[in-house]
């Protein structure tokens, strides 16, 4: 693995920066000096036009995240066009959910394609006709060698490949055979159309690569009336130049294609966009490839697609990232030539970021213990005021209920505790967020398993939270929800999916952290959140952000968690005496 960038960038942007229409401010990267230098030059007319080119065999993931800023970014910024074209010349493994998938995670993420969607598949027949050219040229020839045959003839970096014995065809006897393939003569895997250019070249790409294979497979949009279809490579340059793709931005695997795309272009004489290769996003702890992804839904190790701990963009929604937060991180990573691999604890902050400015706090209890207050009144009830975010006063206040039996974290109790303890320990003081200092007097155990299940407590009527009088300071201060008042829920807690940095190689499934998801039944919650809608973020206090889960409309409130806080302790301290 190369290097992990902790953040590369010298000057980070920040969340405030995003402009109201969803823009980032325009960062310098050598692409954005290669269309400053096209412009000055008026290579294509003052022209910006860019393409999204996705194949619909999966879900879109954080990679193509960075893509899609990218070239709608480019198109937005140059005032230009951005073209979302799906490349499905490989019928067997493309479906039309993935078709939807993409679009919609495009529009989520905040870009609009303005009707520019196009398919490969529209080209079939102009591609079909480019390919008759090169064969009248003399360039392209009909070969009979079995899939097999062509890789043992392809040769190896060192050594040079061989000719296929079909190479020297006639014209007419190939454009003969290319039309029977087309008619559906041959069976699958039988005879391909091959590019004429050279057998010894040291560049793999250039030995004669496949244009087309015979292949009688049912298309999601053409259905039957194909079965030849076009390899990526034939397929993909010309679909660039018939949309008049001005910077053709990919990653840099295929930097090595670039002279194949070239000789195409140039053999046919049409209009020739430029290919610009940029490093694709690795992310730590995370694996990024479609197929790998697609083991993880196939083989049950996720729940689905946009399972909360799958780097998909659908996964991301559904675990609370925003589009906001992912555009960040975009302009964050920026866009470089080598390779590198980016430390997810990035993309984590770029989300803390966005939330902490917009995600209203909230308090619930994980994992809660009973606790009376027994010097409090049994029938009273008071209502609180609670601050909905102290980032922005304009988010407001709320009520909050207070009365004799709350509950608190489980984990905010200890009958020994260590030094510097803060939180509740028999004899010891703490405050109630928004509310009084308490003190522990006592507890209840159970005898038999040395569980704690009730603490007793007493009140200081003297410290209510905002009172002049309220002066009288304790070093910790704890989150609580009203027993009487409080809503059931239910917590995920989501953790890396891989135990390791790197998950590569053949093995890479021994490193599937088995602990990537908990869930906790039996949380409480304040009141406030009975009618949260799925997608809703908040921070929970001291705990971290959780969005409400879709399972939630099936009744039960569940929430996951989007990230942790970064700091949960000092924070609160100050602000709440
Ligand atoms: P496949 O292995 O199926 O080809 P792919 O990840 O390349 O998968 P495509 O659907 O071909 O998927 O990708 C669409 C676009 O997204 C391409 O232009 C590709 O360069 C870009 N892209 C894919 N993965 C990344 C990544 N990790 N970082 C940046 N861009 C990416
Ligand atoms: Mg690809």
């Amino acid at each position: 693995m190369t290097t992990i960038e902790k953040d590369k960038r010298p000057e980070r942007a920040t969340v405030s920066e995003v402009k109201p229409g969803g823009e980032l401010p325009e960062r310098k990267s050598f692409i954005r000096d290669i269309i400053d230098e096209d412009l000055k030059t008026n290579k294509y007319g003052g022209r910006v036009q860019t393409r999204f080119p996705p194949e619909p065999n999966g879900y879109l993931h954080i990679g193509h995240a960075k893509s899609i800023c990218l070239n709608f970014g480019l198109a937005r910024d140059y005032k230009g066009f951005c073209n979302l074209r799906f490349d499905d010349t490989n019928p067997t493994k493309e479906e039309m959910e993935y078709v939807e998938s993409i679009q919609r995670d495009v529009k989520w993420l905040g870009f609009d394609w303005d009707g520019r969607l196009f398919y490969a598949s529209d080209y079939f027949e102009q591609l079909y006709e480019y390919a008759a050219q090169l064969i009248k040229k003399g360039k392209a020839y009909v070969c009979d060698l079995t899939a097999d045959e062509v890789r043992k003839h392809r040769g190896t970096l060192t050594e040079p490949g061989k000719d296929s014995p079909y190479r020297n065809r006639s014209v007419e006897e190939n454009l003969d055979l290319f039309e029977r393939m087309r008619k559906g003569e041959f069976p699958d895997g039988t005879r391909t159309l091959r590019a004429k250019i050279n057998m010894a070249s040291p560049n793999l790409n250039m030995r004669d690569p496949v244009m087309y294979r015979v292949l009688h497979a049912s298309h999601h949009r053409t259905g039957e009336t194909w079965c030849v279809y076009p390899t990526y490579d034939w397929a993909h340059g010309q679909s660039d130049s018939i949309e008049q793709i001005t910077h053709s931005v990919c990653t840099l695997e295929f930097a090595d294609h670039r002279p194949l795309y070239d000789w195409f272009l140039d053999a046919l004489g049409i209009y020739h966009p430029q290919q610009i290769e940029f490093a694709r996003l690795n992310l730590t702890y995370t694996v990024m490839s479609k197929r790998k992804l697609l083991q993880l839904v196939e083989e049950g190790f996720v729940n689905g697609w946009n399972d909360p701990r799958m780097p998909t963009i659908s996964g991301l929604r559904r675990r609370g990232y925003t589009p906001k937060s992912l555009r960040l991180f975009a302009d964050r990573i920026g866009v470089a030539r080598s390779e590198s691999t980016v430390d997810v604890a990035m993309l984590e902050d770029c989300l803390r970021d966005d939330l902490n400015k917009r995600a209203r706090r909230v308090m619930a209890v994980l994992r809660p213990i009973r606790l009376v207050i027994e010097n409090y009144p049994e029938e009273v009830v008071e209502e609180l005021d609670a601050v909905n975010n102290p980032e922005d006063a304009s988010m407001g206040t709320r009520k909050l209920p207070f009365s004799k039996v709350l509950y608190i974290e489980r984990d905010d109790f200890r009958e020994d505790p260590p030094k510097k303890y803060f939180r509740l320990s028999p004899g010891a003081e703490v405050r109630l967020r928004y509310a009084y200092i308490i003190k522990c007097t006592g507890f209840k155990k159970d005898e038999k398993t040395g569980e704690i299940t009730e603490l007793q407590c007493t009140y200081d009527p003297e410290t209510r939270s905002g009172l002049p009088q309220s002066s009288r300071k304790v070093k910790g201060t704890i989150h609580w929800v009203s027993a009487q008042h409080a809503v059931d829920a239910e917590a995920r807690l989501y953790d890396r999916l891989f135990n390791i940095e790197g998950p590569g190689g053949e093995d890479w499934r021994d490193f599937i952290n088995s602990k990537a998801l908990e869930v906790l039944k039996g949380c409480k919650v304040e009141q406030n959140l009975q009618r949260a809608k799925p997608e809703e973020v908040f921070q929970f206090e001291r705990v971290g952000y959780f969005c409400v889960d879709e399972d939630s409309r099936k009744g039960n409130l569940v929430f996951n968690r989007s990230v942790t806080l970064r700091d949960t302790w000092a924070k609160i301290e100050k602000k709440d005496n």
